[in-house]
């Protein structure tokens, strides 16, 4: 992972997922699927190894769509995807939402949990 603070502001610009390392861009003008009622977070792309993010969100949204795309990468390299037996990209993107929104709420009433999970992690055996 690299990170470089841009405004004050911690941000990433690689994320490994799996084996293999994705850039992470954050845009103004995502290309697809803004609609009405639905503004669109992010996306990933599994074969360009990109992850997109909204730049028009706020910092705490963009960490929820970097968690959500993320998380669309596990699903994916972890073959989760494929071990699902009724597997469709509805209910991938269900899962995805739920995981990621739940665990932004855990770190927000928790937020030493980040903090021990990175120590106990990244800890030498
Ligand atoms: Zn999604």
């Amino acid at each position: 992972m690299v990170q470089t603070k841009v405004g004050g502001m911690t941000t990433l610009n690689k994320v490994t997922i799996g084996s293999s390392e994705y850039k992470i861009k954050r845009s103004m003008t995502l290309p697809s699927s803004y609609t009405k009622s639905n503004i669109q977070f992010g996306e990933i792309s599994l074969l360009e190894k990109e992850i997109l993010i909204n730049a028009r969100l706020p910092s705490n949204l963009q960490a929820e769509a970097l968690l959500h795309e993320v998380l669309h990468g596990l699903f994916h390299s972890t073959g989760l995807n494929r071990s699902l037996s009724s597997f469709s990209c509805e209910s991938e993107e269900e899962i995805v939402t739920l995981l990621s929104r739940g665990l932004c709420g855990v770190f927000k009433t928790s937020p030493k949990l980040l903090d021990y999970l990175k120590d106990a992690v990244c800890a030498k055996p």
